[in-house]
């Protein structure tokens, strides 16, 4: 299971820098950052890095925050 970030994202890029298999991105048209699930490794490192929370196991995700799963995986096609 990947890792998934939230609409709680300030878009800092700290996540970004610290993944080791550069599976988080964004877009200027974006308002967050996003996982790719193919990528993710479950390392862990991007939900330390966070100083918003905004990242989290999949598995972790409270029930109205489920639906971001398929919105991080989206904005990889
Ligand atoms: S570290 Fe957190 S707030 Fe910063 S870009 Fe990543 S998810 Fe967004
Ligand atoms: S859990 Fe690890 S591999 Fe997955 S996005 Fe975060 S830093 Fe990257």
């Amino acid at each position: 299971m990947a890792h998934v970030i939230t609409d709680n994202c300030v878009m800092c890029g700290s996540c970004a820098d610290v993944c080791p298999v550069g599976a988080i991105h964004t877009a200027d048209t974006e308002s967050q950052y996003f996982v790719n699930p193919d990528e993710c490794i479950d390392c862990g490192a991007c939900e330390g890095a966070c100083s918003t929370e905004a990242i989290m196991s999949a598995d972790d995700l409270d029930a109205d925050q489920v639906h971001f799963i398929e919105k991080n995986a989206e904005f990889f096609g």
